[in-house]
């Protein structure tokens, strides 16, 4: 139906730029006119709706201004100058041995979670061996060179004044992020941060890492059976945008019991050539080359207007 003198689907492509942007990518116009559709005429959108985003790489750059890759938020711990060296060595020798593994095409995916549960767990490890203390962690995100992806302001006020609720899951460290979103103003009430859990002991102290390890392949809603507040507040929800960079990101929704649509928006910051085929699988729309949050903030406006 026509809205003010403009198709939904019009407006869905002038706030994409889909038609003029070479790094928009939408396998199914119709589908996602469709599920826009859907969400929309929603009578209650912001109460039935939850923003499920993964951190690293998708509410942060990829790449720094220098070129070089952004911290992931277990690099940000572990690779930091103010721990030790030692500290510094061991997580690079974790990386050195497990990163060719996730990567590698000849082991599958479960094989990988596994891969990546035993890297995590050895992480977890070696965090505890730190003890190293709430107080310093600010200074270390500080410090790390972490990016937020341009735009995440406005994205998160958006959400925040629409009272929209939001879901930041990560396979990286819960405090790291509480921490990098609080310092940019962004842990509104409205956030929740599911993660792998740093437990502190009365002095504020790491003492140990909490919950099931979370990695990217086991990262989906049916964790949240572990966070029963959580679970509680977010179970009513009957849509959710979802917005990830690595292929298990698209499944964080899955057992949600509530759940009548997922639009699902990916962020393919490499290997573009290599990966984008499957990302539009996994992905209603895929943005490529680290794009700003800018395009996706319009469509989330259009989606949230009357
Ligand atoms: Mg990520």
């Amino acid at each position: 139906m026509a809205e003010s003198g403009t198709s939904l689907r019009d407006k869905i492509i002038e706030a994409l730029e889909y038609t003029n942007n070479p790094n928009v990518h939408i396998r199914d116009l119709d589908a996602l006119e469709k599920k826009i559709s859907i969400l929309k005429s929603s009578p209650n959108l912001s109460e039935d709706l939850l923003v499920i985003s993964d951190f690293d790489y998708t509410l942060s750059k990829y790449f720094l201004p220098s070129g070089e890759r952004s911290p992931t938020a277990y690099r940000i711990l572990l690779g930091s100058k103010l721990l030790s060296e030692e500290v510094n060595k061991r997580d690079e020798e974790l990386s050195n041995h497990y990163y060719p593994l996730e990567l590698s095409s000849s082991i599958n995916e479960e094989e990988k979670h596994k891969v990546c549960s035993e890297w995590w767990s050895q992480g977890n490890q070696l965090i505890i061996s730190t003890k190293v203390n709430r107080d310093l962690i600010a200074k270390i995100v500080e410090t790390s060179g972490l990016t937020l992806r341009e735009g995440i302001g406005e994205l998160m006020h958006i959400i925040n004044s629409c009272n929209v609720s939001c879901l930041v899951f990560s396979a990286g460290l819960d405090y790291i992020i509480k921490v990098a979103l609080k310092e940019n103003k962004l842990l509104t009430p409205n956030v929740k941060v599911i993660s792998n859990e740093m437990v502190w002991d009365d002095e504020g102290t790491i003492s140990q890492m909490q919950g099931p390890v979370l990695t990217s392949y086991n990262k989906n809603y049916n964790i949240l059976s572990n966070y029963p507040d959580v679970a509680k507040e977010f179970d009513p929800k009957k849509f959710v945008i979802l917005l990830g960079d690595s292929p298990g990101d698209s499944n964080m929704a899955n057992g949600m019991p509530n759940l009548q649509e997922t639009l699902r928006i990916g962020f393919l910051n490499i290997k573009v050539e290599e990966k984008l085929e499957n990302f539009k699988t996994l992905f209603d729309i895929v943005f490529t080359n680290d794009m700003p949050l800018l395009l996706f903030i319009k469509l989330l406006k259009l989606i949230l207007s009357s």
